[in-house]
C-alpha cells in the first residue's frame, strides 16, 4: 500500500518525541491519529499538521493505561478514519528515585502507562490489523533503558526493559497476518520529560546541571550530543514503512554510539 494511504497512530503525540514522530509521518502523507491525555493540545497539533501537509487528522483524548479509554479510541478510528496501519506506542512519564525509596504506587503507574498501556493499544491495533488482513506495523518507543541501566530509574528501566519483550511477543503472533513489530530506542533527547530530569537527578546524585549533562545523559555517547527529534522520527518512519517481515521482532538504538548491539 502506498504511504499516503496510511493511517498512523502515535500516543502520547502532542509533545515531545510524538509529536515530532506525527509529523514526520504526515510530511510523508499519511493520515494520523494524535491520542494523548491532553486534548486540548492533541487537537492544536491535529489542527497543525493539517494545515501544513494537507492529510486527514484525529484527535483522541486517551489515556493508555485505561482499558476503557483506550478501546473507545480504537472504535473512534474505526468509525472516523476506517482503518489502521501503523501504531507507535509513545507514551510515557518519567519518575526517578532510588529502589529504596520508591513509592510503589509510583512504580505502578510507570508500569501502567509505558507498559500495560503499550499492551492494550498493541491488542486492539492487531485485532483491527487482522480484520483489514493488509498487514501493519507496531513501533516500540523503548530507550537506551531497553538495554542499560541507570542510577534511580529502576521503574523506567523495567518498564523498557519490558517493551523489548511485548515488541518480540508481537512479532511472533503478528507474522502469520504480516504485521510487524519493531522497538526504536533513543538515548538523551531535549524533550519537557528531560529538561524536568535536570535539575532533579542534580539534587539526587548532589551534582551540578552541567554535570548531569555532560557525564548522565552524554557520558557515554561517542560525540557528546543529543539524539534530536528528526533522528528519532526519521528512524520510526523507516521501521514503520519497511516493507515485508525482513525487519520484524529488532531493536534499533539511535543514542550516538552510547548502546551497540
Ligand atoms: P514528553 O513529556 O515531551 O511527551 C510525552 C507525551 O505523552 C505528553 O504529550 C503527555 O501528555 C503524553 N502522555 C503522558 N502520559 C500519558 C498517558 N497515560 N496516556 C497518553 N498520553 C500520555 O516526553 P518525550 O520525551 O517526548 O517521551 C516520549 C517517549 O519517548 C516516552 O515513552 C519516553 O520514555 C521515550 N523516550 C524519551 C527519551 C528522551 O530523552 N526524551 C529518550 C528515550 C525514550
Amino acid at each position: 500500500m502506498s504511504i499516503s494511504r496510511k493511517v498512523a497512530m502515535v500516543t502520547g503525540a502532542a509533545a515531545g518525541l510524538g509529536k515530532a514522530i506525527t509529523e514526520r509521518f504526515a510530511k510523508a502523507g499519511m493520515a494520523c491519529v494524535i491520542a494523548d491525555l491532553d486534548l486540548a493540545k492533541a487537537s492544536d497539533v491535529a489542527a497543525q499538521i493539517q494545515q501544513q501537509y494537507a492529510v486527514e487528522t484525529l484527535a483522541l483524548a486517551m489515556d493508555v493505561s485505561d482499558p476503557i479509554a483506550v478501546a473507545q479510541g480504537f472504535a473512534s478510528i474505526q468509525e472516523k478514519m476506517g482503518r489502521l496501519d501503523i501504531l507507535v506506542n509513545n507514551a510515557g512519564i518519567q519518575i526517578i528515585a532510588p529502589i529504596v525509596d520508591f513509592d510503589f504506587a509510583a512504580w505502578q503507574k510507570m508500569l501502567a502507562i509505558h507498559l500495560s498501556g503499550s499492551f492494550l493499544t498493541t491488542q486492539e491495533a492487531m485485532r483491527m490489523m487482522k480484520q483489514q488482513a493488509t498487514g501493519g506495523s507496531l513501533l516500540y518507543i523503548g530507550s537506551v533503558h531497553s538495554y542499560e541501566a541507570s542510577l534511580e530509574k529502576s521503574a523506567y528501566v523495567a518498564a523498557k526493559h519490558g517493551l523489548m519483550g511485548l515488541m518480540r511477543a508481537a512479532a511472533k503472533e503478528g507474522a502469520p497476518f504480516h504485521i510487524k513489530s519493531n522497538l526504536v530506542a533513543p538515548g538523551f533527547v531535549r524533550t519537557a520529560l528531560v529538561e524536568k530530569q535536570i535539575p532533579e537527578q542534580a539534587r539526587a546524585l548532589n551534582i551540578t546541571e552541567a554535570e548531569v549533562v555532560q557525564r548522565v545523559m552524554l557520558g557515554h555517547t561517542l560525540d557528546g550530543q543529543f539524539t534530536t527529534l528528526e533522528e528519532v522520527a526519521d528512524t520510526c518512519l523507516f521501521l514503520a514503512c519497511f516493507e515485508g517481515l525482513a525487519l520484524t521482532g529488532q531493536s534499533l538504538p539511535v543514542t550516538h554510539g552510547w548502546h551497540m548491539q
